[in-house]
């Protein structure tokens, strides 16, 4: 059985006290409602991480949230103003780091290779990448989706050897969905994810591509996540503007009940 998971990317949003107010939110009615083994995770802008990994220990939630980067360095240490290193992250009490989002390809010109290095320092420090891939609406319309989403997958991770990358998390993400409302609809969504499990068996084998574990991202609130989380191969979900509200996360986790 493959984990189910359903991650929050908080992205730009709440400051320190906002941050705790919400998380306190979740990890309550977390608590309270949802009857399922999803693993829970909560991407919070690095700042507020180790205020929150602390409330958590002091809670009786523990670690029963993850706590998430939105990026790390591509290096390890050094003359990289601004940066923070997985290391860092998982000194603050982070446990997973989202790599690779549209937003990170977009804005901050990630490449392929940029991230098939923060994916080795990730692991290094023990942190699960959740590693996103996913076309824009251009390459869609042109048709070129999947040869888009191979070359992210291909350069991005497939460095890594078997028992690696079975660990690693990956998150398909169209970035026509983001943000914008428009879901892909669930059948678009399996076809995409099957592809990506079809990949990691060619380049694997097919016991690994069963046992990673494909979320889906873009436009993920409590009315459709039920439907998209029952396709065959999409095992959760990465959230942002729903994980934003404590009833809205807590719902799309509950889908697992
Ligand atoms: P959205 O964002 O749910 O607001 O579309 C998803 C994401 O960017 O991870």
């Amino acid at each position: 059985m493959r984990q189910k998971i359903v991650a929050g990317n908080w992205k730009m949003n709440n400051d320190l006290k906002e941050s705790l107010k919400l998380f306190s939110e979740v990890a309550n009615m977390v608590t309270d409602e949802a009857n399922n083994d999803a693993v829970v995770i909560v991407s919070a802008p690095f700042t507020n991480i180790y205020a929150l990994d602390q409330w958590r220990s002091g809670s009786n939630i523990h670690d029963k949230i993850k706590l998430a980067g939105q990026n790390c360095c591509w290096e390890e240490s050094g003359a990289y103003t601004g940066e923070v290193s997985a290391k860092m992250l998982k000194s603050i009490g982070a446990e997973y780091v989202i790599l690779g989002h549209s937003e990170r390809r977009q804005y901050f010109a990630e490449s392929n290779a940029q991230l098939a290095k923060k994916v080795d320092l990730a692991l290094k420090h023990e942190l699960t990448p959740i590693f996103c891939v996913g076309e824009t609406l251009q390459e869609r319309e042109e048709g070129i989706h999947f040869d888009v989403i191979k070359a992210q997958l291909k350069e991005g991770l497939y460095h890594l050897i078997k028992s690696v990358f079975k660990t690693v998390v990956i998150a398909y993400e169209p970035v026509w969905a983001i943000g914008t409302g428009l879901t892909a609809t669930p059948e678009q969504a399996q076809e995409v994810h099957a592809y990506i499990r079809q990949l990691i068996a060619e380049g694997y084998d097919d016991e690994t591509a069963q046992s990673v574990s494909i979320l889906y991202g873009g436009s993920c609130n409590p009315s459709n996540a039920a439907t998209l989380f029952s396709q065959t191969d999409i095992d959760g979900g990465l959230i942002g503007g729903a994980s934003l509200k404590s009833r809205d996360f807590t719902d799309i986790i509950k889908t697992f009940n």
